[in-house]
């Protein structure tokens, strides 16, 4: 019995690069990422012609690499469930606008769910960190910080042997920016090389 599905799968559509020139690819990411935001103005870098050249460029260079170990962040965390109960999801790389104050984002209206991460954002070692946070709500299927993203967190904690959160004050509160991440000093640096 097949389920209609609402939302066009937007697989791959990060991986068309058609264009010889880096500038373009890179341009032509971004726009990709835009369309896998919760909103597309969460992908703002765009607009911003001076340093969009350098960060375009450095993409296209990079962004695979980059997109790898994202990848292999995202299979540790299924590696924690049995496969029946991992959900289908793609991740990418992308500089989220600084507006939003979010380094990561899980969008579960598209099919595969998204997970978008803010590489520049946090210091590398804590990569893993912020795409346990997404992984659990898109385990949870909520975008919020109650109990099933509680359960998920607590499960992708356990298997990676990271500290449990702590629900204090509240849990809504310690849920919503944990495992803890190291901010970087200039998002943006990241992206320029
Ligand atoms: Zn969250």
């Amino acid at each position: 019995m097949s389920r209609q599905n609402p939302y066009p799968s937007l697989a791959g559509k990060l991986l068309i690069t058609t264009s010889a020139d880096p500038f373009t690819r890179g341009l032509d990411y971004l726009y990709g990422a835009r369309s896998l935001a919760l909103d597309p103005e969460m992908v703002d870098v765009v607009y911003d012609l001076d340093k969009r050249i350098p960060i375009c460029n450095w993409i296209a260079n990079h962004i695979d690499a980059v997109n790898a170990e994202l990848n292999a962040c995202l299979q540790a965390c299924h590696d924690c469930f049995h496969p029946w109960q991992q959900r289908t999801v793609q991740i990418f790389a992308a500089p989220l606008a600084q507006s939003f104050g979010i380094d990561g984002l899980c969008n579960l209206k598209t099919n595969p769910i998204t997970i978008l991460i803010d590489v520049g954002r946090v210091i590398p070692e804590d990569w893993l960190a912020l795409v346990i946070h997404e992984y659990a709500h898109a385990h949870a299927g909520f975008p919020g910080h109650h109990q099933e993203f509680a359960k998920s967190l607590s499960h992708l904690c356990l298997g990676l042997a990271i500290a449990p959160p702590s629900y204090q004050p509240s849990m809504e509160a310690s849920l919503r920016s944990y495992p803890y991440c190291h901010p970087t000093q200039d998002p943006l640096a990241f992206w320029q090389g």
